[in-house]
């Protein structure tokens, strides 16, 4: 087994951090396999080196050990954006002008589920990428994309929805939709893109991670496909909540690892808060 906890330094990590990365670590050692930290900073107007620090401080002190190097996704962005390219290449992609919000957005990995496809109407599409202006946005032709694809299934071991699921282009089309990728003239790719090209490149097995990005599993395998690249095996846990049932955000300093460390908590308590 080679799995991750690939947090992005937007903000301190949380107990749903620690609960990630704690599970993660504990299957990949108990199945002898590998456990890898990634650092995925490629939004770099909301990445801090302060935030980067502060992850292996925090990580370090609960305890987990990971292999080295540690791959830090800003310094790969050139072969990012090679597969920008090729994908480009294909007459898959198209320059967008759409909203500010959704190109950020996109930036990061989703945190309450996917945008829906009917909130994008399809404007750009038919531009070609010679007509590619500074700040456009590279949107994927979702339903070019899914005629290109052989029939695409992915295993998931999660305690949701544990089962081998198909992934039915109608509904990438329909609920996914044409899904941002990059953002070239900035050399920055989407979440979706980075990630995928980097699980595929570390040999990751084992995809563990919290439940927010179930619906964002869909389009990773169709572009995994698209790539020719392995599907791994995933895993989605469920979400650790406030006592209002309300998901942990970054901002929620309260709950961060630091909070508790600074107030004498021990590695042992956050394993235990979390359930573990
Ligand atoms: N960087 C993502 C996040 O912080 C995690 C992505 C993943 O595990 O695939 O939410």
């Amino acid at each position: 087994m080679i799995t991750r906890f690939a947090p992005s330094p937007t903000g301190p990590l949380h107990l749903g951090h620690a609960y990630s990365a704690l599970l993660a670590h504990d299957m990949a050692r108990a199945a002898g396999g590998a456990f890898h930290l990634r650092i995925e900073d490629t939004d770099t107007e909301r990445c801090r080196p302060e935030w980067e620090a502060l992850i292996f401080e925090d990580m370090e002190w609960l305890g987990l050990t990971w292999e080295q190097p540690v791959l830090r996704q800003s310094e790969h962005l050139d072969s990012y954006n090679a597969t920008l390219l090729r994908l480009a290449d294909r007459g898959l992609l198209y320059p967008c002008s759409c909203s500010r919000s959704a190109i950020r957005a996109a930036m990061s990995a989703p945190q309450e589920g996917v945008p829906a496809a009917e909130s994008y109407p399809g404007t750009c599409r038919p531009r070609p990428m010679s007509d590619r202006k500074p700040g456009d946005a590279l949107r994927l032709n979702m339903a070019k994309a899914v005629a290109r694809t052989g029939p695409m299934t992915f295993t998931e071991t999660g305690p949701k929805h544990a089962a081998t699921h198909r992934v039915d282009p109608d509904r990438l089309v329909a609920e996914i939709g044409d899904a941002v990728l990059g953002r070239k003239e900035i050399e920055t790719v989407s979440y979706v893109l980075a990630a995928v090209i980097d699980d595929a490149g570390q040999g990751m097995t084992d995809i563990i991670r919290g439940e927010d990005l179930w619906q964002i599993t869909f389009l990773q395998v169709l572009l995994q496909n698209l790539l020719d690249l392995p599907t791994p095996r995933y895993h989605h846990h469920v979400l650790i909540r406030d006592e209002t049932g309300k998901r942990l955000a970054k901002r929620d300093d309260a709950r961060a690892i630091r909070t508790y460390r600074d107030n004498g908590a021990s590695p042992e308590d956050i394993r235990r808060m979390v359930g573990l």
